[in-house]
């Protein structure tokens, strides 16, 4: 009940496409007879999440933030939903994103941009990040204790980095992708938000392990992650390594002092860190769009309205049937996509695009693979700059948006999970934050780090 109080409370950032009041209270209450006989089911029983509006839940709308699914109701719950209510969790809303979860500022929605809480006004106000930048409002305003985000190209990180919270990407396949509405299959994964790194933890704990109903799910069974009181934890002898090729053209200043002193921090606390080279990275945020948009074009056919999807009011012929249920179904950035990703996997451009991107992905990922014969982890920004007033975003060239995922495409691009930290405020009174990378099923150490760093700061 308290949740559902300031959800309406917080309307105003318009965290939530939908609010699940109903199915809340009724699970709150079957929560309390278990509270009541002592017999809670798991760390989350009883415990408000929200979950982004391209997971599929059952009898709950999901949107994907699109007129094309505006009224689409899944018969059945993604994995990660249906793990978390078999913990006890209560499900309180759906969230806002950027339509299909192209996006990286939660402003392209069909239901209009989530607001930023930090130096909040209403009418000047700083954007959420995105695509997750519902979940990351649902929980910077109380409203949850954690919200499931997605992650394919930083939508989980992006978010937690603008809002100062704790955002991770987990290794590809370690959390199942059913239920989740694909937006590139080879990079997807269920992100979570939190407000610290133990939240996160608790979370991870009841949604990862293998799913016999996603083929791209690990089968290496998962051991749930248990991390000591960071006054227990010594990071002396660890190797982090600083990609130079990290600091990139449109990286603030203040970005890059954050991402220094945090360097120097660790150092003082015994690690070993060390500047290391990827020279792959310049080219991946290139080769990420082109891979993004050619799996876009293939996804994103399936929607026609005929099967289910907007329908027109069009009867002159299937053909404009089709047509005109795309053409309004899809924002800009959806429409765009679906063509260059077309036009990239034309047969005469095929090799020039996408077998190029392909191969380059491979490099990409063994700059990673080579780096971990030198460290254990990487040290990153996550975001290049604090999070940009709406007006001013809008202003801003693509080629600007593009960048935004300079820091974090990567690690979807190779598999390996990676979570952005809240450090401080900006002089501007704004979260700035880090990322750390590992290798593949790192996240016990991964995480560990990030909580020594969450303590340090
Ligand atoms: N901003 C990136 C994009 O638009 C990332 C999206 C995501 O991770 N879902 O593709």
């Amino acid at each position: 009940n308290l949740s559902l109080k300031k959800i309406a409370e917080e309307k105003h950032f318009n965290a939530f496409i939908t609010v699940t009041s109903k199915e809340a209270k009724f699970l709150a209450e079957k929560c309390e007879k278990r509270y009541l006989e002592k017999k809670p089911v798991s760390d989350l029983d009883g415990v408000p999440i929200a979950i982004k509006d391209n997971f599929c839940t059952e009898n709950i709308k999901t949107t994907c933030a699109s007129k094309m699914l505006e009224n689409f109701v899944p018969a059945y719950n993604a994995t990660v939903c249906q793990r978390l209510l078999d913990a006890g969790a209560v499900l309180v809303g759906k969230t806002n994103l950027d339509q299909f979860a192209m996006g990286s500022a939660t402003i392209d929605s069909s239901h209009g941009p989530t607001k930023n809480i930090w130096k909040f006004d209403n009418e000047n106000f700083y954007i959420a990040g995105g695509s997750s930048g519902g979940s990351a409002v649902a929980v910077a305003t109380g409203t949850c204790f954690a919200a499931i985000g997605s992650d394919t190209g930083g939508s989980t990180r992006n978010p937690a980095s603008y809002c100062g919270l704790v955002g991770l990407k987990p290794t590809y396949g370690l959390v199942s992708r059913l239920g989740l509405i694909p937006l590139v299959n080879s990079m997807d994964v269920p992100g979570i938000l939190a407000r610290t790194v133990d939240d996160v933890v608790s979370v991870l704990n009841v949604i990862a392990g293998y799913d016999e109903k996603d083929s791209t799910s690990r089968s290496k069974p998962f051991r749930k992650i248990r991390l000591p009181p960071a006054s227990k934890m010594s990071i002396k002898g660890l190797k982090i390594g600083i990609p130079v090729e990290y600091n990139c053209e449109y990286l603030s200043q203040e970005v890059a002092d954050t991402w220094n002193d945090i360097a120097t921090m660790l150092k003082n606390e015994g690690a070993i860190v060390k500047q290391v080279s990827m020279p792959n990275t310049e080219y991946s945020i290139v080769c990420y769009s082109i891979l993004n948009q050619c799996e876009v074009a293939s996804n994103m056919a399936r929607y026609d309205g005929i099967e289910y999807g907007f329908r027109a009011d069009e009867d002159s012929s299937t053909e404009k049937l089709y047509a005109t249920n795309r053409k309004i179904g899809f924002n800009e950035v959806v429409k765009s996509r679906i063509l260059c990703g077309n036009y990239f996997l034309l047969t005469r451009n095929y090799d020039k695009y996408f077998t190029k991107a392909l191969k380059t992905r491979r490099l990409i990922s063994n700059d990673f693979d080579n780096v971990w014969d030198e460290v254990s982890l990487l040290l990153t920004p996550t975001t290049l700059t604090e999070a940009p007033l709406y007006k001013d975003y809008l202003q801003k060239a693509n080629h600007y948006k593009l960048n935004e995922d300079y820091c974090t495409q990567a690690a979807n691009m190779a598999g390996i999970p990676a979570v952005s930290v809240p450090i401080k405020l900006s002089k501007n009174g704004l979260p700035l934050s880090v990322q750390l990378m590992g290798k593949n099923l790192s996240e016990p150490v991964l995480l560990a780090v990030a909580k020594y760093i969450e303590n340090i700061v």
